[in-house]
């Protein structure tokens, strides 16, 4: 049972534990008390003294046995901020010592209750009490912040456990591509997956080209267009979504929601406070992205629009889209750079790699699989509501400029999928036709970007 005291003596061995972490030792301290007297103090410090059994509470031990010129420490209480460990739990019995009492228990190697309780089996201890949970919240910080504080040091976006992440020399030297890359990991839809994203031109641009890439694209898929904005002075936002590019990539399928795909955009968009927003979308990143402006039209003053649609599940998926989710499922391993190539005969062997280069194996895949069945096929699918309401937007509120370019060689989402998809826009033109290009309508790009830099005004 604790003793008023305990307190008192606790925070003795926390001042104990603080010193250890500012000497770059886990946080842990002890002191032994006898007749109400500290007689021995101690701090991890097996890094400092190349010993591993350099913990807290052996070091008061020693100097307590010292301080009484005995190796029997009867009568003593020994005060120590983290549950002991199999070695100091034993020498403690050893020591005789009358009573532990600590602070935060260790699930990972506590020896009195939270993995073995030595104290309590009665063939090795017959007098040694323990007390736990005493001032447990402030020994238990001491560590969790000196952890959290080694994790982020030189590294600001550690790595999620059920996370993977591409090496980055698997996007090394791709041609057409030399941004510098930009990452965020800490947007609170994120929850520390790291985002990457480009950040391109002057921040305070007239114009701010968002470019929002779809499956099983990233980034990359605007390089073409790009160049072109930046050299009409504008800037140049482009994320990978997570899962794809240089982003990380779920290992569970099922991390992958509209719904939470679309908050984290929402909350990119806010924390790069983004205005005059062109919105540039294209596969997903018309399905996620034609969802954002009605959360915030007032940063949105123009939208470009290729080959996508809006998943409003009150509409059959067309027989194309529909043929490509089979593909999907029945072909889970389709070389993606392969899926480029076949649809785009002008681009190198090399711009086709750069396509494959964030899935080196199956394991970084879980995107692809879960992207196809994602799109909202039912009216309670998930994102078909949300995905009405932006359909109302584009029809009834849409404020800003508009332009659709179509590939018209796109057998999934082609002319006829963007000719109703057009119907719902206010404003929109007579698209522009792109007779060569398929569905990833930015490999035809420069013209399209040439294009869209002379519609929208600055
Ligand atoms: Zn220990």
């Amino acid at each position: 049972m604790p003793l008023p005291d305990d307190s008192a003596f606790m925070r003795l061995a926390l001042d104990e534990a603080r010193a250890a972490a500012a000497a770059g030792e886990v946080p842990v301290g002890a002191v032994v008390v006898k007749d109400g007297v500290v007689i021995g103090t101690g701090r991890n410090a097996p890094i400092a003294h190349d010993d591993p059994t350099a913990h807290a509470e052996m070091t008061a031990l020693r100097a307590a046995a010292q301080r009484l010129g005995n190796y029997r420490l009867d009568g003593c209480t020994l005060y120590v901020t983290l549950e002991p460990c199999a070695m100091c739990s034993g020498a403690m019995l050893h020591a005789r010592l009358a009573r532990v009492v600590y602070g935060a228990p260790d699930p990972k190697t506590g020896a009195a209750g939270s993995v073995v309780n030595l104290f309590a089996d009665a063939r090795l201890n017959h007098q040694t009490a323990v007390d736990g949970g005493v001032l447990a919240d402030e020994g238990g910080t001491l560590l969790r912040t000196f952890f959290h504080e080694r994790r982020m040091n030189g590294n600001p976006h550690p790595l999620r456990d059920d996370a993977l992440r591409t090496p980055d020399s698997a996007f090394a030297g791709l041609p057409g591509y030399p941004w510098a890359p930009h990452y965020l990991s800490d947007l609170p839809a994120l929850a520390g997956w790291r985002l990457h994203h480009l950040d391109e031109g002057p921040p305070d641009a007239p114009r701010t080209w968002l470019c929002l890439h779809g499956n099983p694209a990233w980034s990359y898929l605007y390089r073409r267009m790009i160049p072109v904005f930046l050299a009409a002075g504008d800037r140049v936002v482009a994320p990978d979504l997570i899962g794809f590019g240089k982003s990380d990539k779920p290992k569970k399928d099922n991390q992958h929601t509209f719904t939470w795909h679309r908050q984290v955009l929402l909350e990119f968009v806010e924390r790069l406070d983004l205005r005059n927003v062109v919105l540039v979308v294209q596969d997903w990143g018309g399905l996620l992205g034609l969802t954002l402006p009605m959360a915030a039209p007032g940063r949105y003053r123009g939208l470009l629009v290729m080959n996508t649609t809006l998943g409003t599940g009150d509409v059959p998926l067309s027989p194309g889209f529909l043929a490509w989710r089979e593909m999907c499922a029945s072909k889970p391993e389709f070389d993606v750079g392969r899926l480029f190539a076949r649809g785009n005969p002008q681009m190198s062997e090399a711009e086709c790699a750069a396509y494959n280069a964030p899935f080196p194996d199956r394991g970084h895949r879980a995107a692809l699989r879960a992207f196809p069945p994602m799109v909202p096929e039912h009216p309670d699918s998930d994102g078909a509501a949300v995905s009405r309401q932006a359909r109302d937007f584009w029809r009834e509120r849409w404020q800003g400029e508009s332009l659709m370019a179509i590939g018209q060689q796109d057998p999934v989402l082609g002319e006829p999928v963007m000719r109703s998809l057009r119907d719902q826009i206010r404003g929109c033109p007579e698209p522009l036709l792109l007779p060569q290009a398929g569905h990833f309508v930015q490999e035809h790009g420069e013209s399209i970007a040439q294009a869209a830099v002379n519609h929208f005004s600055r």
